[in-house]
Parts: structure tokens; C-alpha cells; sequence
């Protein structure tokens, strides 16, 4: 459906409360919260835990009204100015790729690295994204706020591992999951998703078995995904070998998460096979075990991160940006070019069920990829 800023007078679907509310708290400074409101998004994570519980209690039929429920909720309390807000829904979506936490640039990053790129994140409005709400394109950052997606690839135990302390298990403070969980705690208006890209040979290792660790994640938000069984270089491998390496990480992911849906997959090196072995990568089979994915992640070359909606947008060789500092085209050289080029960023109007866009960039949607969104041109 496309919709004209002119007739929007004719979608005031809003509660007058809840606009005022959103204007006092988002639009007026965009990039800090309040004490208070930092306390509500805490409040509002520990209602979501609680309601994933519940939620694995209902019925299908349960769970369709729900979501029909939320979604009209959604569209009542979100109504934005859009000419102060400016939403870019086409703009870019950076896709920073991780390794490691240790002091080995420019693959790793240190502690210290690590945090000030979170920070810099937070203060610059940037706000992360689960991989499934990047592949749907379900933006939901408040107005005004920049989606950005965190992978880590190679399962390493510097990225996320679990220690045991006095009889239960516990998350390394040092590894990546154990800063990201700090930092959230400073600054639950951040928010927290990350994907982590693992092989098969005993992930993450630390304490703990492959499924408690895989649960950690997943209880707290994270993802988890498919990065080869072997660590393999694809572009050297032929269709029965690309299947394999794919089809046996999905497989020993899918044994231990039954119905945990993996969408994207990251080339290890980020090399591709060669062009006539590609499809193995959308979807293949390994000993009757069927596997699919709808995104593939590249360690480059750096940009232009358009987003899964873009008419331009290539699922199977999706840049990402190494994460690291110094060196051209890396995350804080694209920080620095998004600070002095903010037209090229992705900004939100907090409605994951509207594509906002500024006139005359319409004709970049990829119109397949809408499903029930609607577009909004202002
Ligand atoms: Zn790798």
C-alpha cells in the first residue's frame, strides 16, 4: 500500500498520550535516555523473559491472535513527525563482523576496543538488531535511531564462554557475551542482539556442554548460526563437499534447538564457492538432512550496506564491516564517514510495519520483500 505524506492526516491512529510521551522522551534528544526511562526498558526485558516463558505454553491459534493483537497495538502508539524525525528505511545498515576478543588486531579487539565501539554505538544512536528482524526488515529502534547488526564469527571462546563458579554455570566477564552484558546493564536503552557464527568442533569450549551454552545465548537474546562444519574455504569445494560442511553444523545446531529457525549463514574467509556451486548455499541436503538459508554474509568488501528491502540488495553476498580501527573502510572508518555523510543512514521511524522514505526513493523498494508492510512517502 502506498501512502503519500500529504493524506497523512488520514492515518492518526494515535493515542494523543502515547505521542506526546514518545515526543518527550525520543524526539527531543534523540541519542539520550532518562534515568527513568532506562529503569522502564529494564522493566519492559524482564516482562519479555517472562512472556517467552508463557509463550511456549500457548497454542498456535494462541499465538496468531497474539500477534495480530501486537501488531495492531503497534500501529495505535506510533505516530511520528515525520519531517523532524526525517526517517531513511532505505538508508544503510551496517553489518560489523567480530572475531575474538583478545589483543591480536585487526581481527580481534581488546576489551577496552570492544567497549568503546558499544559506546560510540550508544552515544551516536545506533541500536542493535536481531539477524531476523534484519532479514525481515522488522525495524523496531525508536524514531530516529540507527539499526546496526553485531556477528562473531568462529564459535571462539574469547567471543562467548561459559566459567563454572561455585556450582553454576556462569558467562566469562571478559569474553564478548560477558561485556555485552555489562554494557546492557549500564545502558538497557541499548538493547542487545548479536549473532555469533560458529564450526562444529566443540564451540565456544569452556565449561559447560555445546547445548547449555547454546541455551545461554539463546535465553538472552542471542543467535546462533551456521559457519561451516570445518572452517572450510568454499571457493576450493564441490557441491557434495559444500553441502556437507553446511548440512552438518545445521544439523548439530537443529539436534540440540529443535524449531530454531537459522536464516543466515557467513563465508569462512568470506569466500564464496564458485558461481556454479552457489545455490548449494541457499538451500542443499546432507544425509537426508535438509538445510536452507536466506542471507549470506561476505567479510567484504566494505559497503554500500543497503538494506535486505533495497532493490539493490544481494542476499547471497551481504558485505560486513570488520570490526576494528585504523585501516580504510573498517567500523570506525565507516563511523567517521556516517558522521559526515548521515543522509546515507538508515533512520527509523520506530514502525516496523512501515517502510518510511523520503520522496523519490521509493522506486529502491524491493517490492516482494514488502509482505504486509506498508510504504510511506513523506
Ligand atoms: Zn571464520
Amino acid at each position: 500500500m502506498l501512502r503519500n505524506g500529504k493524506q497523512k492526516k488520514v492515518i492518526v491512529y494515535c493515542l494523543l498520550v502515547m505521542v506526546i510521551a514518545l515526543g518527550g522522551c525520543t524526539l527531543s534528544s534523540p541519542f539520550q535516555q532518562s534515568e527513568k526511562s532506562k529503569e522502564e526498558q529494564k522493566q519492559q526485558e524482564e516482562k519479555n523473559i517472562k512472556e517467552n516463558k508463557e509463550e511456549e505454553l500457548l497454542t498456535e491459534e494462541d499465538k496468531e491472535k497474539k500477534k495480530e493483537d501486537e501488531i495492531q497495538q503497534d500501529k495505535k502508539i506510533i505516530e511520528i513527525d515525520y519531517e523532524r524525525v526525517k526517517p531513511n528505511e532505505l538508508g544503510h545498515i551496517m553489518v560489523v563482523m567480530y572475531h575474538g576478543i583478545m589483543d591480536n588486531p585487526p581481527y580481534h579487539r581488546t576489551y577496552e576496543d570492544f567497549w568503546k565501539d558499544l559506546k560510540y554505538m550508544y552515544d551516536k544512536g545506533y541500536r542493535p538488531i536481531s539477524i531476523t528482524d534484519y532479514v525481515n526488515q522488522n525495524i523496531t529502534v525508536a524514531p530516529g535511531y540507527t539499526p546496526i547488526v553485531l556477528t562473531f564469527d568462529d564459535g571462539l571462546p574469547s567471543t562467548f564462554s561459559l566459567i563454572k563458579e561455585n556450582g553454576s554455570l556462569k558467562v566469562n566477564p571478559n569474553c564478548a557475551v560477558g561485556i555485552m552484558e555489562k554494557f546492557y546493564e549500564e545502558y538497557p536503552d541499548f538493547g542487545k542482539a548479536a549473532t555469533f557464527y560458529i564450526n562444529g568442533h566443540d564451540p565456544f569450549e569452556g565449561a559447560g556442554t555445546i547445548q547449555e551454552r547454546f541455551a545461554y545465548l539463546l535465553e538472552r537474546g542471542y543467535d546462533i548460526s551456521n559457519h561451516t562444519y570445518n572452517h572450510a574455504d568454499l571457493a576450493t569445494l564441490n557441491e557434495q563437499q559444500i553441502q556437507e560442511e553446511l548440512g552438518k553444523v545445521d544439523r548439530m545446531i537443529k539436534e540440540m534447538i529443535p524449531h530454531y529457525i537459522m536464516s543466515t549463514f557467513s563465508y569462512p574467509f568470506g569466500k564464496r564457492p564458485k558461481e556454479e556451486f552457489r545455490k548449494w548455499i541457499a538451500s542443499g541436503s546432507y544425509e537426508g538432512h535438509e538445510y536452507a538459508y536466506d542471507i549470506a554474509f561476505r567479510e567484504g568488501p566494505s559497503g554500500p550496506f543497503i538494506p535486505p528491502i533495497h532493490v539493490k540488495f544481494e542476499p547471497y553476498n551481504v558485505p560486513r564491516v570488520r570490526g576494528s580501527e585504523g585501516a580504510e573502510g573498517d567500523l570506525w572508518w565507516y563511523f567517521n564517514y556516517y558522521e559526515k555523510n548521515p543522509q546515507y543512514r538508515y533512520v527509523s521511524d520506530g514502525n516496523p510495519h512501515r517502510i518510511a522514505v523520503p520522496k523519490g526513493k521509493e522506486n529502491n523498494i524491493q517490492q516482494e520483500m514488502l509482505q504486509a508492510k506498508e510504504v510511506y512517502v513523506y
